[in-house]
């Protein structure tokens, strides 16, 4: 199967489908005079030359998407959730194309693509535009006075996401943004900037009107941080990294522009003697997905000590069966990692790790045999709590294995990092679950389960893993600018 190949500085092939590869600005696509390569994480070979923005084409996105607002602000809920949900049938359609395009750039499985993640980049435009339409709260009184809350489109967001999971990330953001009323620009992570070329498209075809949703392609210290610096910018979202999420910070307090970050995490596994162990092992291993890139990957097992070696054993015997390879073939379990930049920095904490003292039970090095940017699946254990393995997120197929003696112990170690996106649990004691559930501190804790995640449900992190909640109405808090509008009854009159 081949990748590509005919590309030029406007338009690129890749797996057989036409990508533009320039910026989506006001309607029209634009061009940049330098380009960037985007490689395929598949054979490492490049992939695309893509339009490389700064601060000009920031400049000019933000302006189209403000020139937009007024017209899209003022169009009904009704009439904005019709366009989400073409939006939404267009991605239906070009489900395969949109597939393949980011298993090329990302590297992760074409099966899970196909099935999995573009379905429900889908319905995450008919899930906000149909909870727009029920976007109320009822009116409550004031001594005798009416307060009536609504949900004002906030105006132009810049949204800037990670290469991990594209598209899925992207539509995180941009369709509870459009279903409130405001106007987007876009900026995909340079490792993986097809598929945010390919919704502009269908965006259009649904209808979308010019300049409301912008795509400005580019690295992030340049397009990106030109774009979150903008003083008409009235909305920062971003999912990415600690450091980055500093720099995006700090953009947002020079303007006072509120932000929502969406960023790392080390989540931990909790095994208690009590589990159910064969689904332990199942969320054990299933860690390993999208080559470990996945934020809220539990890459800390935590196993009591007691079933210690029992679990080791069972995880082992079927770590091993894994099948790493081309995430195009049906058969793989694990795809590659998305840059050689970024296999490097993997295993420079795995040797870093073994150089603390941590013992290799599993992988432990780069396969490229393969003929892609793969790493083993690795395990790594006499870790000590404070060693950089255990407190920094690898983003890699590596996990940690540590053992508890007391529920205590487990809370103190799952508790025991600067981040707390999520939590998982396997006990078989529905109040253990609930205790140790209630110590925890992380957006999200999985009981007996991983990955389940509900667009309704407040998604984000907490100490370093972020600041702010994304999902249901936590999205449309956060896009928009809510406002109470207090009336008098007739005839009523007060002084003071
Ligand atoms: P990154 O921080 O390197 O980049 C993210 C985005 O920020 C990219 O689009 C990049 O171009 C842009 N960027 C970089 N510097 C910038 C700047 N100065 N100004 C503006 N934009 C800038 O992160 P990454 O390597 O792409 O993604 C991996 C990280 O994302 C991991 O830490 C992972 O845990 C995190 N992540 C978090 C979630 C979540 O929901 N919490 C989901 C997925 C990934």
């Amino acid at each position: 199967m081949s990748l590509r190949r005919d590309t030029d500085a406007t338009e690129a092939r890749v797996a057989g489908v036409a990508v533009d590869t320039r910026h989506w600005i006001g309607g029209e696509r634009v061009a940049s005079a330098d380009t960037f390569t985007t490689t395929s994480p598949i054979d490492g070979g490049s992939l695309a030359e893509i339009a490389r923005g700064g601060a000009a084409e920031a400049a000019q996105a933000v302006a189209a998407a403000r020139s937009a607002f007024p017209a899209w602000a003022a169009t009904s809920r009704e009439e904005r959730a019709r366009i989400l949900h073409a939006i939404a049938d267009g991605i239906e359609k070009r489900i395969e194309e949109l597939a393949v395009v980011e298993t090329a750039d990302n590297g992760a499985l074409l099966r899970s693509h196909r099935r999995g993640v573009m379905p429900r980049v889908a319905h995450n435009f008919r899930f906000f535009a149909d909870w727009l339409l029920t976007l109320d709260h009822e009116d409550f009184e004031t001594r005798g006075h009416t307060n009536h809350v609504s949900w004002d489109p906030a105006g132009v967001c810049a949204l800037i996401t990670p290469w991990n999971a594209p598209l899925m990330l992207a539509t995180w953001k941009v369709a509870p943004a459009l279903a409130a009323g405001n106007t987007v620009v876009l900026k995909p992570a340079e490792w993986s900037p097809l598929t945010a070329s390919l919704l502009a498209d269908i965006a259009a075809e649904a209808g979308l009107p010019a300049g409301v949703l912008n795509v400005v392609q580019g690295y992030g210290e340049e397009v990106g941080a030109a774009l979150v610096s903008d003083p008409g910018v009235a909305r920062i979202s971003f999912t990415g990294s600690v450091p980055t999420a500093r720099h995006i910070a700090a953009a947002a307090a020079a303007n006072l522009v509120p932000v929502s970050l969406e960023l790392g995490g080390k989540s931990p596994l909790l095994v208690f003697a009590d589990a159910d162990l064969d689904l332990a092992v199942d969320l054990a291993i299933e860690q390993y997905d999208n080559a470990g890139q996945v934020c809220l990957a539990a890459t800390r097992l935590l196993v009591e000590e007691s079933i210690a070696e029992e679990f080791t054993a069972r995880f082992l015997t079927r770590a091993r069966k894994l099948k790493q390879g081309d995430p195009r073939d049906e058969a793989t379990d694990i795809g590659p990692n998305i840059h050689r930049d970024h296999v490097e920095r993997i295993n420079g904490f795995v040797l870093n790790a073994i150089d603390d003292g941590a013992t290799v039970l599993l992988g432990g090095s780069p396969n490229y045999h393969l003929g892609g940017l793969y790493y083993q699946p690795t395990l790594l254990t006499d870790v000590a709590p404070d060693a950089e393995i255990v407190t920094e997120e690898v983003f890699g197929p590596v996990l940690t294995l540590q053992t508890f003696a007391t529920e205590d112990e487990a809370v103190e170690l799952a508790n025991g990092t600067r981040f707390g996106l999520a939590a998982t649990l396997a006990t078989g004691d529905t109040e253990r679950a609930t205790r140790v559930s209630e110590r925890l501190v992380a957006g999200t804790v999985w009981v007996n389960c991983f990955f389940v995640r509900d667009l309704q449900a407040p998604f984000g992190g907490s100490r370093q893993s972020g600041i702010g909640r994304e999902g249901g109405t936590w999205s449309f808090d956060f896009y928009c600018d809510v406002k109470n509008t207090v009336t008098a009854p007739k005839g009523w009159h007060t002084h003071g």
